[in-house]
């Protein structure tokens, strides 16, 4: 079968599904990009007189993440010029649009029952040669399609993007137990070739690899960090720019991150991981649910260890 990515779908439009759609818009590939339909009005849809049941207000969150993506400055691997060629939807009333399409690729909420859910209604739709991926953080990939068919497991496979994507040149791809040989090699060669990536292939562990390494040097610097009365900023001063690193300062990265999708992923590898000596490790300390349960989730809140400006 000649194989090509023509039309794709990103299921899921917050951090990541946006910018994920961003890179397949940006390389010629039109792409649905779907989210959840609100459940609540806000205060201007009252003002403007709209209900629950207007297009405007079931497509918010993807039409929201499209309007971001046209003011995102350019960046090594995105240029807002193509955007025009993601059309927002959501996932009650545009799911049957991916029957067109030959990659879905999730990127929805990092809960495992939510994924399995989301995958049980999109293989009403999938076709042979359609590819399926989730840009999950470590949820594992083979329970994530437990209950699907044999040859939608054979299409099925993680491509995890890093944050932010436009700049990130790393694409981590997990096989699946049943993942088909030509499908990692054709996802290979769009990772490289098609998205601009760099790709390193991991298995389906906890958190696979960067996340796994990443997620330990977190809970590392946070338990020392409390211990020794370091500041955010003295441990941001040693971990950015100083160094090198102008994008990566740990407490700027986890508030890009979003702290609630880091909770989830640490909480992931905490459930995942061997024994109690490794659980200790990714323990998620206290003042993370703490800025939690006071609203702080980073950037997308507008505060997270820092305020956004
Ligand atoms: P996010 O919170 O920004 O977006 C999650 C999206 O899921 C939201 O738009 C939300 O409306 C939607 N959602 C919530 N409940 C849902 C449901 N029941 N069904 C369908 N959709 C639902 O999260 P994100 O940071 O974009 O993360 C998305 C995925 O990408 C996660 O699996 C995460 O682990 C992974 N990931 C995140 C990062 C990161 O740095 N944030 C990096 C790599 C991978």
């Amino acid at each position: 079968m000649e194989r090509a990515i023509r039309k794709a779908a990103v299921l899921g439009s917050g951090v990541m599904g946006a910018a994920i759609a961003a890179q397949l818009a940006n390389a010629g590939i039109q792409t649905y990009l779907l989210d959840i339909v609100p459940t609540e009005l806000t205060t201007q849809e009252k003002a403007r007189g709209l209900s629950l049941n207007d297009a405007a207000v079931r497509n918010r969150l993807a039409n929201e993440a499209k309007v971001r993506l046209l003011k995102t400055k350019p960046a090594p691997l995105f240029t807002a010029r193509n955007v025009e060629l993601i059309a927002p939807g959501n996932l009650e009333d545009d799911l049957a649009r991916i029957a067109e399409v030959d990659w879905v690729i999730e990127a929805v909420v990092e809960k495992l029952e939510v994924k399995q859910d989301l995958w049980a209604k999109v293989e009403a739709y999938w076709h042979p040669g359609m590819i399926v991926s989730t840009n999950t953080s470590g949820v594992s990939i083979n329970r994530m399609i437990e209950g699907r068919s044999e040859a939608f497991r054979q299409s099925f496979l993680g491509t995890h993007f890093f944050n932010p994507p436009r700049y990130m040149k790393l694409l981590e791809i997990i096989p699946g137990r049943d993942t088909d040989a030509s499908v990692i090699a054709f996802m290979k060669w769009v990772g490289e070739r098609v998205l601009g990536k760099g790709v390193v292939l991991a298995k389906d562990t906890p958190n696979f690899i960067a996340n796994r390494i990443g997620t330990y040097g977190l809970m590392v610097t946070f338990a020392e960090m409390m211990r020794d009365g370091w500041t955010i900023e003295e441990v941001d001063a040693m971990t950015g720019k100083a160094i090198g690193r102008p994008k990566s300062a740990t407490f700027r990265t986890l508030d890009m991150v979003g702290l609630d999708t880091f909770v989830h992923v640490a909480g992931n590898v905490y459930s995942s991981v061997y024994n109690d000596t490794e659980k200790a490790a990714f323990q998620v300390p206290e003042l993370l649910h703490t800025m939690l349960a006071n609203g702080w989730l980073g950037d997308k809140s507008g505060q997270g260890f820092y305020k956004k400006t």
